[in-house]
């Protein structure tokens, strides 16, 4: 879509204000929307915003952002009422003088990107988002429902049901191609899949997901949370993210016929580096305190670091081939988590996966047939089995250690954020909690 289809669009869809949408440095959506009226403007001159209060942006001699309008990301936002019609579009950041603003986390995927297609190749994601609906209840929340729902449960009393309906319904009139809803493990858990592609549309698909689930689930009075493990005993949310490499013919690179998993030297080598380098990455694919309550034995999260055909235990898993499905070869990553800004999520899962290309890393053993979780720690060191960061304390220290990613992020980009995750940690280190209070308080 160009600026001239855009106008058009606009007045077709009755809109009447437009979102300029684009992430802080945590993925967190931020918004700047001003009247129909002014598009046309907008399109030509960009939007001009004062970035120096956005989390990760801040320096004040930097304040002067300016927003470059991507047409194709145009989506009427359905949730709005029909006489106050507002759509977004999502934007790249530019500085005053025109150059690519380095903390802009679009901007670091798209510049991944542009590198991968000078090979001709295409990176595609699909990921598979989890999330838990909880019904306030005075000043608690819970999970709803209460009393059903269990995995791919069907219940005609399942509110919930209605809500995810809706919420399918929303997606696919804003261009995601749904391809399953369903209940997850846990109560009050679900998870909403859409079909994979390229790896910027599917981050810009991600926070639609996440958007428009907190808005529709807000209408029904229900607060939708991507919180990683919101509740101790329970499964947390992840998002696993199936990924596959094609050629710009829409071959995939993944493929091979005669071997035992269907997978190229390719495919291997880009899983090798992964794992390679899967404890550093954890701080960006998994880069909440929460985030490591939820990697913990016993709730289908990943703790070691192997990767495996069909194990769901194991960091990567490579689904069973059905034949004739060649484009569907794809090696799923599971450690990640819908806290991420998937952004810079994609942008290290893709690099760490080439440096295993370009270094022709071969991966360790497969880990068929080992339920991971039951290893003895004398069995795992014998196998050589890593495990992923039990904290974000301990994924921080890694990642500064590793030079692809911060290639990848670049200086400013990595210098940033390390700065506002150090920040968050130091947050939590020194807060009381109740685990505390619960534990010490008449004992000591
Ligand atoms: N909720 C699990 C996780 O945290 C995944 C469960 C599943 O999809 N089978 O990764
Ligand atoms: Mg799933
Ligand atoms: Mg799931
Ligand atoms: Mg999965």
């Amino acid at each position: 879509m160009d600026a001239k289809e855009l106008l058009a669009k606009v007045k077709e869809d009755n809109v009447k204000f437009i979102s300029y949408q684009f992430t802080d440095i945590f993925g967190t959506v931020k918004s700047v929307d001003a009247p129909v009226n002014q598009l046309a403007g907008a399109l030509e001159n960009g939007v001009w915003f004062d970035g120096s209060s956005v989390e990760g942006f801040a320096r004040i001699e930097e304040s002067d952002m300016h927003l470059i309008i991507d047409p194709n990301t145009y989506a009427v936002l359905p949730w709005t009422p029909s006489d106050l019609r507002r759509a977004r579009v999502f934007c790249d950041i530019h500085q005053p003088d025109g150059s690519p603003f380095a903390r802009d986390a679009r901007g670091v995927l798209k510049r991944m990107l542009k590198k991968l297609d000078e090979r001709g190749w295409v990176y595609n994601v699909g990921p598979e988002p989890e999330f838990f609906l909880f019904k306030q209840n005075g000043g608690n929340i819970h999970p709803e429902p209460h009393d059903v729902g269990g995995y791919f449960d069907f219940s005609a009393h399942d509110d919930a049901a209605q809500v995810r309906a809706e919420l399918m319904a929303a997606l696919e009139s804003m261009g995601l191609e749904v391809e399953f809803g369903h209940h997850e493990v846990a109560l009050g858990q679900h998870e909403i899949d859409f079909r994979f592609a390229d790896a910027l549309k599917t981050a810009d698909n991600v926070l639609t997901l996440k958007s428009t689930v907190k808005a529709i689930a807000a209408q029904h009075g229900l607060i939708a949370s991507f919180m990683p493990k919101p509740i101790f005993g329970i499964n947390g949310s992840g998002m696993h993210c199936h990924q596959s490499m094609f050629d710009n013919k829409g071959n995939n690179l993944f493929f091979k016929a005669d071997d035992e998993f269907h997978l190229s030297d390719l495919a291997r080598s880009f899983i090798a580096g992964q794992l390679a380098h899967a404890r550093a990455f954890s701080a960006i694919v998994a880069p909440t305190v929460n985030s490591y309550k939820r990697l913990v034995p016993g709730y289908e999260a990943p703790v070691y670091i192997g990767w495996a055909q069909r194990n769901r235990s194991a960091l990567i898993r490579i689904p069973r081939y059905t034949p004739g499905q060649d484009k569907a070869v794809r090696a799923e990553l599971r450690c990640p988590d819908p806290s991420m800004n998937p952004y810079l999520a994609f942008a290290v899962m893709l690099a760490t996966g080439l440096d295993g290309v370009d270094k022709k890393m071969t991966p360790p053993q497969p880990l068929n047939n080992v339920n991971i979780y039951e290893l003895t720690p004398a069995e795992l060191a014998e196998k050589n089995i890593d495990q992923m960061p039990g904290s974000l304390r301990e994924a921080l220290d890694e990642i500064e250690k590793d030079e692809v990613i911060k290639a990848a992020l670049g200086e400013e980009m990595f210098e940033s954020y390390k700065r506002v995750k150090e920040a968050e940690y130091e947050d939590y280190r020194i807060k009381v909690s109740d685990w505390e209070l619960e534990r010490y308080l008449e004992l000591i």
